[in-house]
């Protein structure tokens, strides 16, 4: 059994969806089908939570009934009979009417949860009419009744391989299931999510969870490329990763993967691949547990970084000291990606301010501390970097004019890691995409 998700831009139009349904039955092989939200629709209904917040429940009514206008449309276009149009706007209502009606009580972070759901729901319902009405045989199984996360909102994955499997058992004879991304349950029973993004994740926990043949993540481009091409006007696919220089990359920003999605295949050894539904026949990406290639294969940028140094000429020889520094870190659950020390300072920096204040007052304790913010980390990634000729003279002689902040080398055998002012990431993914790939 594979498992095959396919994401908002996937799904996003009638056509398209009508697309998946031909991948999906392409070959024999039983596949679970995860669905993200038509794209578009979780960040609007992210601005109808927010104004709902604010009380700008107006506005948020507005946007409602902009959502619904669309989605009535979309059933128009996706399916051809009235009974099949009749059925997907009766399932349309029902959310349609929740949203409504949440219009008209106070706001919680529980009913955020319920109205970023909405998106997942409501593209899986609207898939499975189509498919019924094509004639082919599935199953829609609800994520909210197997995917689960606990208290610090990691996801019990025996918990999801039990009761999928049941979910499956009871379905016996059955080749094609349809699930939704994203969503899950968290430890109070209540709907939850894997983050934005996280469709990836719950396609790679389910292809974990089911042992799958393979983890096919279907989106609007051919593979991990090896830069942004947001940003970056010549890149190219690469052909194959190893699953930790591809968590590297999701890690540090390639928006292609969620940053969790790599571990539960890497764990249970799944292939994953990356495939472009606009381009079924392109190759892709393959990532296993080998690299394939020795050198340099990509950079990525993650931004919202702060830097924070913490200075002390008396503790820092003394034993002891980087310890009760990342016990601080420890304790408000936040985690640091890059370090860099020096005879009386070290240097590190982390991806979420929310215990900012908390963790930089207990840092005084140690030393005067300083902090930089708005920095990116820009991250190349490769397999045996060092063994990329000239690879430092090239990367430092092509971004020589770049104030770079920190750098972490040798960590691993697949990271350079450069600490830059996020105003200067767009320059530095060029400048490098010209000296390290020839690009
Ligand atoms: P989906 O909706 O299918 O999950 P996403 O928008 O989340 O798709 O991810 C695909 C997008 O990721 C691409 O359209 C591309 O703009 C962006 N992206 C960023 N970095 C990379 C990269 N290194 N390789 C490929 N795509 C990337
Ligand atoms: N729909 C969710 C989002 O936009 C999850 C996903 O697409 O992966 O973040
Ligand atoms: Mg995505």
């Amino acid at each position: 059994m594979k498992v095959m998700k396919f994401g908002g831009t996937s799904v996003g139009k009638p056509e398209r969806m009508h697309g998946v349904a031909k991948l999906i039955t392409r070959d024999n092989e039983s596949a679970i089908v995860v669905l993200s939200a038509l794209s578009g629709t979780t960040n609007l209904l992210v601005n109808i939570s927010e104004g709902l917040a604010s009380n700008e429940r107006s506005d948020a009514r507005q946007k409602i009934d902009q959502l619904e206008a669309q989605y009535m449309q979309f059933v128009e276009d996706l399916l051809q009979t009235d009974v099949a149009k009749e059925k997907a706007k009766k399932y349309l209502a029902e959310h349609f009417e929740f949203l409504n009606i949440i219009l008209k009580i106070s706001f919680s972070e529980a009913l955020n949860k319920d109205i970023l759901a909405q998106g997942e729901l409501m593209s899986t319902r609207l898939f499975s009419v189509y498919l019924e009405e094509q004639g082919i045989n599935h199953v829609l199984l609800p994520a909210l009744e197997f995917m689960q996360i606990d208290a610090y909102e990691e996801p019990q994955i025996g918990n999801i391989k039990v009761k999928l499997s049941q979910l499956i058992n009871a379905n016996s004879g059955q080749t094609l299931f349809i699930t939704q991304g994203y969503i899950c349950r968290n430890s109070k029973g209540e709907v939850d999510n894997l983050k934005r993004g996280g469709s990836d994740y719950s396609a790679s926990l389910i292809a974990a969870a089911i042992n799958a043949s393979v983890c096919e993540i279907w989106t609007d481009i051919d593979g991990m490329h090896n830069n942004d091409p947001r940003v970056v006007e010549k890149t190219i696919p690469i052909e194959q990763l190893s699953f930790d220089e591809a968590a590297e990359l999701a890690y540090f920003g390639a928006k292609i993967l969620h940053p969790a999605s790599i571990w539960p295949a890497q764990h249970f050894n799944i292939p994953v691949k990356l495939l472009n539904t606009m381009d079924p026949e392109a190759r892709g990406t393959i990532i296993l547990q080998e690299a394939g290639s020795v050198g340099i294969k990509a950079m990525a940028a993650k931004d919202g970084i702060v830097a924070i140094k913490i200075k002390s000429s008396r503790m820092l020889l003394a034993y002891g000291f980087l310890r009760k520094i990342f016990e601080v870190f420890e304790k408000y659950r936040t985690s640091i990606d890059m370090i860099t020390t020096s005879e009386v300072a070290v240097s590190l920096t982390i991806d979420s301010k929310q215990f900012l204040p908390e963790i930089l007052k207990e840092l005084e304790a140690f030393g005067s501390v300083e902090i930089d913010d708005n920095q990116t980390i820009v991250s190349i990634v490769g397999n045996e970097i060092a063994k990329t000729p000239d690879i430092m003279k090239r990367l430092f002689d092509s971004i020589s004019n770049i104030p770079v902040r920190m750098v972490s080398y040798g960590g691993s055998k697949h990271n350079i890691s450069l600490l830059i002012p996020a105003e200067y990431k767009v320059q530095t993914l060029q400048l490098l995409n010209k000296g390290v790939f020839g690009l």
